[in-house]
């Protein structure tokens, strides 16, 4: 769980009120090793939040972060050192992730460095220059030697994710790592990311806005909304046997690589409430088109509907009516 302070401003731009914004509220989600889970939802859902959690960027206000049996949640801060070595983060925007003074090799090397690895530099550089053609940039020497605005977009997204797992780390999170690429060459960039997870048997956890992206990437996901996962299981599972309204109106609102699912582009009807006022009850039902009487008054309860896929929604509760 995640609470922020929230000043508000009002007309007379003078801050009249605090109030409290649960950024993430009661979440449950886990990722095994060598499997990647996706988190979608719309902007402000809390995704960017929950990643920040998980690495520790932000403390939770309550609850658990375990990493493997251990609690990340309140670390000192040489714990902390040690556990960024294990947690890596690969950010939305090649262009703003690397340092514009730095070439590649010092980009890469850096994190060594800082975590002592390797006993001199040119073993560092040997490690740097591995990473990189794992990444797809041949031949490794020449990318050393440039500076990111001598590359794409692509090529930089390519050198982030090789800063990211050159500290062989256990885990990362990767935060819309496409939505600022061309079209044409995010295909590459995933399939890239998704081979690392796996050969690596590391934890990965993607976020992002777009369904057909996790549908593409993950084999688990959760559905977020405000601050909710409001539906969580395997992938495919999800895709086919989606049971929470809001998952229905992200795929219907989705563009559809697969003809056979039958999705159409529709937009969701109404604007996500705001956070710092939210409604009573289920958070989703002035927006659902399924809303009963209960779910203004009551908020739905978490309903296991078998094989790991949860649901957070009074139509599968015996709370419904
Ligand atoms: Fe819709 Fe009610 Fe389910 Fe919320 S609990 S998603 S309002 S049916």
């Amino acid at each position: 769980r995640k609470e922020f302070n929230v000043k508000v401003k009002r007309d007379d731009s003078k801050v009249k009120e605090v109030a409290t914004l649960k950024a993430v509220d009661g979440i449950n989600i886990y990722v095994n090793q060598g499997e990647t889970l996706g988190v979608v939802g719309e902007s402000g859902c809390g995704k960017t939040t929950t990643a920040k959690l998980l690495l520790g960027l932000h403390t939770p206000t309550g609850g658990k972060i375990l990493l493997g049996d251990n609690d990340i949640s309140h670390l000192t801060k040489k714990e902390m050192k040690h556990f960024r070595r294990r947690a890596q983060m690969i950010f939305q925007d090649p262009y703003e992730s690397l340092n514009p003074r730095f070439k590649i090799k010092d980009t890469i090397m850096e994190p060594l460095e800082i975590h002592g690895i390797g006993i001199n530099k040119e073993e560092r550089y040997q490690m740097a220059k591995k990473i990189l053609e794992e990444s797809g940039l041949k031949p490794a020497d020449q990318f050393m030697e440039r500076f990111p605005h001598e590359m794409s977009g692509g090529q930089r997204q390519r050198v982030a994710i090789a800063r990211a797992l050159v500290l062989s780390p256990d885990f990362i999170i990767a935060d819309e790592p496409v939505s600022m690429l061309d079209v044409s060459i995010r295909a590459g960039i995933l399939k890239l990311l998704r081979n690392m997870i796996t050969t690596r048997n590391l934890a990965g956890i993607i976020i992002s806005h777009d369904i057909s992206l996790i549908r593409y990437i993950s084999d688990r996901t959760a559905v977020m909304y405000l601050g909710k996962v409001v539906e969580q299981g395997n992938t495919e599972e999800i895709i086919e046997k989606r049971y929470h309204p809001y998952t229905e109106a992200l795929l219907e609102a989705a563009p559809n690589p697969d003809p056979e699912l039958k999705f159409s582009l529709k937009k969701i009807t109404g604007e996500a409430p705001n956070p710092v006022d939210l409604p009573t009850g289920c958070r989703f039902h002035p927006r659902c088109p399924k809303c009963m009487d209960i779910c203004k008054r009551m908020e739905p309860r978490e309903v296991d509907m078998g094989n790991g896929h949860r649901v957070l929604c009074h139509l599968y509760s015996e709370d419904g009516e």
